[in-house]
């Protein structure tokens, strides 16, 4: 009973500062995305191809959330843009990231300068979609690899997202994957999630995810 409420808390604790974190999103007229996959589908190739397309037209930040290691935020720091790395070694671990984290290392950007705040997750398919960082849009990569079954085995993350990103499209020929049985599980547990094929390693597709982005920023911005 008691494990119960303390995990209620929790959750309501959490609510309450992701609240808090996009009142300062919306008061700096940034698009916060919050970036969801397994360990390797390969969101920070993904973010490296689209800071490289963009950064001339948006400010971007990233705040890159891992266990350990800086390894990606070192990837990122190339484009000279304010990067944060969250490892949770130091939060014991946890393969999430909260809203009270998020909420810290918004701290060491200066926001008025941003245009959109890359969130790029723990590598889970499982947690992080139950913990709200105070983002508008939660974006989830899969990668084709990982084969048709994911969103029916993990349907909490596609059931809470706002778009999906098959990547690694490049490896289609190789792997023999079933991409309508994909894109079939995926409509079963979220018929409105969009769905967009790409490789960030031949940009098949880039096109549309970037427009999705331009798209998403418009609304927030009023611009
Ligand atoms: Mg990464
Ligand atoms: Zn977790």
């Amino acid at each position: 009973m008691r494990k119960i409420t303390m995990l209620t808390d929790l959750l309501e604790a959490n609510d309450v500062i992701a609240m808090e974190n996009r009142k300062v999103f919306d008061r700096n007229r940034i698009l916060a995305l919050n970036l969801m996959s397994s360990p390797g589908a390969g969101k920070t190739t993904v973010l490296e191809k689209t800071i490289d397309k963009l950064g001339k037209r948006f400010h971007f930040a990233v705040i890159e959330g891992d266990v350990a290691t800086s390894n990606d935020a070192k990837r990122l720091a190339k484009y000279k843009i304010p990067v944060v790395q969250i490892t949770t070694e130091t939060f014991g671990g946890a393969c999430h990231l909260d809203a009270n984290m998020v909420q810290r290392a918004m701290q060491k950007i200066d926001l008025s300068k941003v245009d959109i705040l890359f969130i790029e997750n723990i590598g889970n398919l499982i947690c992080p979609a139950e913990f709200d960082l105070g983002e508008h849009k939660k974006v989830i990569v899969l990668s084709l690899t990982e084969g048709e079954d994911k969103p029916s085995k993990y349907p909490v993350v596609f059931r809470n997202s706002d778009l999906l990103l098959v990547n690694k499209m490049d490896l289609w020929s190789y792997l023999g994957i079933n991409l309508n049985l994909l894109l079939r599980n995926t409509k079963k547990i979220n018929p409105k999630l969009p769905i967009i094929k790409l490789s960030a390693k031949t940009e098949e597709g880039f096109k549309s995810w970037l427009e999705w982005l331009r798209k998403q920023y418009q609304k927030k911005s009023g611009s």
